[in-house]
């Protein structure tokens, strides 16, 4: 029984998954006649109670022609120093958008309107234009931390003062929906653009969901074609999308507990140091004494559980679908006996 906690990218379509595949109505999306694709379109800004939105194959591709869409060259854009924007997608901002990056250091990944406000820089000829402000929710390298929603709406009246676009890396925002009970018009409402993964938790093989106004998506459909994104009988993916946003939100709660669950366990052991706050489904914890971080992940590869060491002395676990809970107490009786 291999326990892959390495990412909850590792997941495979379920049995169901792959017969809505199999069956999906497809055409050519680049003609806009792919009818999955456009069923999918439509199901996301309708649950974001925005007017249009755009498959993307990607997660980088969707927040790329989003900040492209927002951005001039010469632009500058706020976000959390260990954005996935900054730091995951190859440089993009500068190669794609040829804007520069601010960053601010937040607090598990999640940053105030004070330090956007302080980040902002005058209208000077001397500064770059200060355009769009990204934030990430759940925050990938915070260990999946939530917004509260007061800070993210006392952001939005910051962007909204100074004129500044306002973009959601929402890879995990269903984790955060779900943990707290906050709804995706809520989203909707305060955020310009949002971008949401499906190969994520949701299970899909591939693809993200960029959602925005008509005219927003207008223009990130012709970016998305620049960037090499216009596919077309892609109704075959976009149905796996239908099939986890009808199916796999609801149940991203187990993987909630799940993670807690190893948290709990792990927090009785010497070799355990600060583990940071569960939320969602990604639990980042260091290790001391007995082992370090890669000596630890050896100690359980040989358990057949896979998990990833993100520096000397901590590790990530991440809990999916594919991660029953059969295999977490099987993970728990490990960790037990270590
Ligand atoms: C995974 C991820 C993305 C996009 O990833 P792709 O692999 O390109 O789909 C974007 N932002 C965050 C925070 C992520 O975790």
């Amino acid at each position: 029984m291999r326990i892959e906690l390495r990412s909850d990218t590792f997941t495979r379509p379920t049995t169901e998954m792959l017969h809505a595949m199999m069956h999906a109505e497809v055409g050519d999306d680049v003609f806009g006649e792919d009818p999955s694709v456009n069923l999918l379109e439509q199901k996301v800004a309708a649950l974001f109670g925005k007017e249009a939105a755009l498959y993307c194959p990607t997660g980088t591709m969707s927040n790329q022609v989003a900040i492209k869409v927002h951005t001039q060259p010469g632009d500058e854009v706020i976000c959390e120093q260990q954005a996935h924007v900054y730091i995951y997608e190859g440089g993009g901002i500068a190669f794609h958008s040829g804007s520069q990056v601010k960053t601010v250091p937040g607090k598990q990944g999640r940053i105030t309107a004070e330090q956007v406000v302080g980040a902002i820089n005058p209208d000077d000829i001397h500064r770059a234009r200060t355009s769009l402000v990204c934030l990430e929710n759940t925050s990938n390298r915070g260990g999946g931390a939530c917004y509260n929603w007061e800070d993210i709406v006392a952001i939005r009246q910051v962007c909204q003062m100074n004129g500044l676009r306002l973009h959601l890396d929402g890879a995990r925002l269903f984790n955060a929906l779900v943990a707290t009970g906050q709804t995706a018009s809520q989203y909707g409402e305060v955020f310009d653009s949002i971008s949401i993964c499906l190969n994520k938790g949701l299970g899909c093989p591939i693809g993200s969901v960029l959602t925005g106004s008509a005219e927003f998506i207008k223009k990130a459909r012709r970016v998305r074609k620049v960037f090499g994104g216009g596919m077309r009988q892609a109704g075959y993916m976009a149905a796996a999308g239908i099939y986890a946003l009808d199916h796999h939100i609801n149940r991203l709660a187990d993987d909630h507990a799940h993670a807690k669950s190893i948290a709990t366990a792990l927090a009785k052991k010497d070799f355990t140091g600060e583990i940071m706050p569960v939320e969602t489904n990604i639990l980042i914890f260091e290790v001391k004494g007995r082992f370090t971080a890669q000596t630890l992940a050896d100690t359980l590869r040989h358990y057949d559980i896979h998990c990833m060491a993100i520096s000397p002395t901590q590790i990530r676990m991440v809990t999916h679908l594919d991660v029953s809970a059969a295999m977490i107490e099987k993970l728990l009786s490990v960790i037990d006996g270590l």
